[in-house]
């Protein structure tokens, strides 16, 4: 396998774990949510092999293993990868900032999902209050808190 062949493979390869979104929030990459943190691509005995390094948002988010099946799926309907080895990393650490704008203004708009600032405050994605209270740590998932906009009431998602 040459350089160059190897080189466009591992495009091919970031463009279809890219077409995968996020079972919680399906208009979302979970390249744009900022999951995927390495991409090669090895010489297997029958094959060229797609490394795919994840690294989750949540440790035990069950969406994990939706993830990674849906990523072999993608990565192995290139014709040119053999097998598809999805790994989820120890690190570095997921955190909000590695959220795109893309990922964040959709979550914002089309999921009313706020996300906690650095210095740990809160801002309502609907009125951007700065008024928000988290509730109740039992959200729809483990991943996420439901909060309660205290300006415009409106319920909005907390992702962790
Ligand atoms: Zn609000």
């Amino acid at each position: 396998m040459s350089t160059l062949v190897s080189t466009a493979l591992v495009d091919q390869v970031r463009a279809a774990v890219a077409s995968v979104d996020d079972p919680e929030y399906p208009d979302v990459s979970i390249a744009d949510l900022g999951l995927v943190e390495s991409i090669d691509v090895e010489a297997g005995p029958d094959g060229p092999v797609a490394v795919v390094g994840l690294i989750p948002t949540f440790s035990g988010c069950p969406a994990l293993d939706m993830i990674a099946t849906d990523v072999e799926r993608a990565v192995t309907a290139l014709t040119d990868v053999h097998e598809c080895d999805v790994r989820w990393l120890p690190g570095p650490v997921w955190s909000t900032d590695r959220l795109t704008g893309t990922a964040r203004a959709t979550l914002a708009d089309d999921y009313t999902v706020v996300l906690r600032r650095k210095d740990g405050g809160l801002r309502c994605p609907v009125c951007g209050s700065d008024d928000v209270d988290v509730q109740s740590q039992a959200g729809p998932t483990r991943c996420r808190a439901v909060a309660w906009c205290a300006a415009c009431r409106n319920p909005v998602e907390v992702m962790r």
